[in-house]
């Protein structure tokens, strides 16, 4: 019908240009939450919008400005953009085209496929900095050890840079920040601890094997008192930094703990480090080696536990299965908790909480992981008497995006509580933890 009424109205205008209603639909409603909107927001910034608030998943202002931007530089109009209620299918048609037509990966310095020198030079590099390619070393292809390699260097240096990420290549900035990176001291100095001295009975965690970065605040701001730590946060990287301890240099936490169940400790307890949003500032941060399903599931007939692939988060483009933590993780992140807890206790404070970093980010729903929580979290409230806050305990990102609870996967005394489903209740929840 719609389709008539146009004709009728060409022919008698004599086909000029002319208003029609919008016959688009809202495909993305503001507020939003989720893929789609993290999509949207990779699509802009690969076309050189700037994504203020981050590739968060939420369409707010800062995400509505840009795709707004986006639709004058392309001489198009999207209504539902203009009264600000979300984005039309139409728009996002349209963002796909503009993708299309840019031939991005042309203007990247390193494509995944290229050879060369310069790509030997970049793998050099990156195991120069223990960054290591054990399959095929400095073999001048780029391929998916290379970029999984450039991922952990983004990760241990806090660089957001997507060509990685979706298996495209390497961009300016994360190249010139690995040709650029110094090379570590390559003799390892005996480190200082100045807690510890304050603490000379204390034992040691056993396979505690190497202790970075103390001297400097580069992925910290500021130091607190011992008392004043009142939880511990339990992280997966989402990526594998491995054994060598120069990978795990400049990580944002406090405490690695490598598949093999090395733990590394990285920054000392007394300084604030942004490991996990609104969390930081009252807590210890512990990154657990790997990249695991966010509901993995125990399988009373094999033995076995079963990732849930719907809640694992991959690269674009590439295959990567979901690792499982494996038992010496389980019992150096343990080991690690108790040692926190004592060592809090003769600093005159009291560790209560253990929490999971997906209750302060609207997008870590995975982190840590069901296995981890089970195995870890559970045992140990109940050995030392902490808690997760309970089923409805969250807070909001800085983005103001709610974290999610822990969950009945997770933890089966909270019962209703769902994995997938955002909270409902955020006003006046806050976005500071303990
Ligand atoms: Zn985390």
């Amino acid at each position: 019908m719609l389709k008539q009424v146009i004709e009728f109205l060409r022919r008698a205008f004599g086909g000029a240009p002319m208003f029609l209603p919008s016959s688009s639909n809202l495909e993305l409603p503001k507020g939003d939450v989720g893929e789609k909107t993290k999509a949207l927001q990779q699509k802009l910034k690969r076309l050189g919008y700037s994504v203020s608030g981050g590739t968060d998943g939420l369409l707010g202002d800062y995400t509505m400005g840009s795709v707004q931007e986006f639709l004058e530089d392309q001489d198009l109009t999207d209504d539902m953009v203009e009264r600000d209620v979300g984005v039309s299918d139409r728009t996002l048609k349209a963002l796909d085209q503009a993708i299309k037509e840019a031939r991005l990966p042309e203007d990247l310095p390193l494509k995944v496929g290229d050879d060369g020198d310069r790509v030997v030079e970049l793998q050099q590099k990156l195991i120069a900095l223990g960054f290591d390619l054990p399959r095929f070393g400095a073999d001048g292809e780029l391929g998916e050890e290379t970029i999984q390699a450039v991922l952990a260097f983004q990760f241990a240096n806090g660089i957001k840079d997507e060509n990685a990420e979706i298996d495209r290549g390497v961009g300016d900035d994360t190249l010139e920040a690995i040709l650029e990176a110094s090379l570590p001291d390559p003799v390892e100095k005996p480190l200082a601890f100045p807690r510890l001295e304050r603490f000379p009975g204390l034992p040691l965690p056993s396979n505690l094997v190497i202790v970075k970065d103390d001297h400097e605040l580069k992925k910290g701001s500021g130091h607190r008192k011992l008392k004043d730590i009142k939880g511990v946060v339990l992280h997966q990287t989402a990526t594998v930094l491995g054994e060598n301890p120069k990978r795990w240099h400049g990580v944002a936490c406090h405490i690695g703990i490598t598949r093999e169940g090395k733990i590394i400790w990285i920054n000392d307890f007394d300084k604030i480090v942004w490991h996990g949003d609104g969390f930081n500032r009252g807590t210890i941060g512990i990154e657990i080696d790997g990249h695991f399903a966010g509901l993995e599931s125990f399988n009373e007939e094999t033995g076995k536990w079963v990732p849930d692939l719907s809640t694992y988060w991959r690269p674009k483009g590439s295959n990567r299965q979901p690792l499982s933590i494996t038992d010496v993780q389980v019992e150096a992140v343990k080991q690690v908790v108790r040692w926190i807890h004592r060592v809090i206790k003769e600093g005159g404070g009291k560790l209560e909480f253990l929490l999971a970093h997906r209750q302060s980010s609207g997008s870590r729903r995975s982190d840590p992981g069901q296995k981890p929580w089970r195995l870890i979290a559970l045992p140990l409230m109940e050995e030392l008497n902490l808690t997760d806050g309970g089923p409805d305990y969250f807070i909001l990102d800085r983005h103001g995006k709610p974290g999610y609870p822990v969950s009945e996967e997770w933890d089966p005394r909270h019962k209703g509580v769902s994995y997938r489903k955002l909270p409902r209740q955020i006003k006046g929840r806050k976005k500071r933890g303990p």
